[in-house]
């Protein structure tokens, strides 16, 4: 059993999507590093947080449900973060089928483009990198890199697939509008993913018209003056204030530092009561 120490992590990815641990392996960082609660967050798939069940139940870590879905927000990508849906809900397993299949696509379309300079891949050798996993743009890195075209995957992403590289994608995943009821519908929460560098006020009060819970106040990129505003923020608009490391393993070239940031249990009560009651509440209406 963990010594109470109430610490918790909010955002880890595992090799389900981009990271580079195995859940199971997750779940005894959080033992090793006294974290009581941790959510596995990988992009798009549920995976990474089934497998781990189990061995969290043994070690004694709380598990909670989470996923961070990849919405449409006016022609941009926004990373949504959910947790403590009912995992099982049919509308919610949709939703993640869909965006399964809208990743391949717009793994295909980012693969046109850079074929328009010069770089050839096929989608068969990202779909082998990512070994069954959800494909994101960084396996298509790691195909660059093998196929000699990048030194490395930063360079991959400097070069040919960060935002500013290859421009608006075209993707087909739903409205950030249709995630947040999704999931609200499963008894889930949701919360806008490290919104700092990504969003204006304008844009953020636009989510909150939508129905989000809460912002993640704290993650790696936000710097303490960023922190602060969304601290400001969250506590105008009564939201939830969530954070996490978004590990994503520590041979990544993104976020490599386990549990480099924590959230107190406190948050994790406030996010816990608040969706039991959701559920509650859909019960009643059956
Ligand atoms: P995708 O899910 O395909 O949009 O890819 C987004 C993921 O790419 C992020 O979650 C990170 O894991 C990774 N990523 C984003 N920017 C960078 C970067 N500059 N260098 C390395 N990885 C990155
Ligand atoms: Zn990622
Ligand atoms: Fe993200
Ligand atoms: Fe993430």
């Amino acid at each position: 059993m963990i010594k109470g120490l109430g610490k918790a992590d909010l955002h880890i990815h595992t090799t389900a999507s981009d990271g580079n641990s195995e859940a199971a392996q997750i779940v005894d960082l959080a033992a090793k590093n006294h974290l009581k609660t941790i959510a596995i967050t990988d992009h798009d798939t549920i995976a990474g947080y089934e497998k781990a069940r189990e061995h969290a139940l043994a070690k004694g870590v709380t598990l909670l449900s989470g996923v961070e879905l990849t919405t449409d927000f006016d022609g941009r990508e926004c990373h949504l973060l959910a947790y403590c849906f009912d995992p099982e809900d049919p509308g919610f397993r949709k939703l993640l089928l869909s965006h399964k299949k809208a990743r391949v696509d717009r793994g295909e379309w980012i693969i046109d483009q850079l074929a328009g300079k010069g770089l050839d891949l096929d989608i068969n050798e990202v779909k082998a990198e990512a070994n069954g996993s959800n494909i994101g743009r960084p396996h298509i890195a790691s195909v660059l890199v093998d196929k000699g075209y990048v030194a490395t995957q930063r360079e991959a992403f400097i070069r040919y697939l960060s935002n500013d590289a290859l421009g608006p994608i075209d993707s087909n995943y739903r409205s950030y509008n249709e995630v947040i009821s999704v999931v609200k519908e499963a008894g889930g929460a949701v919360v806008v993913a490290h919104p700092g560098k990504m969003y204006t006020e304008e844009e953020l009060e636009k989510f909150v018209d939508a129905g989000i819970d809460g912002i993640e106040v704290l993650h790696p990129s936000h710097d303490y003056k960023t922190q602060k505003q969304m601290e400001g923020f969250a506590d105008r608009h009564n939201l939830l204030k969530t954070g996490g490391s978004d590990f994503h393993g520590d041979s990544s070239g993104y976020q490599k530092h386990f549990g480099i940031v924590t959230i107190s249990e406190s948050t994790v009560d406030r996010l816990v009561h608040m969706t039991g009651q959701r559920k509650e509440i859909s019960l009643d209406s059956i």
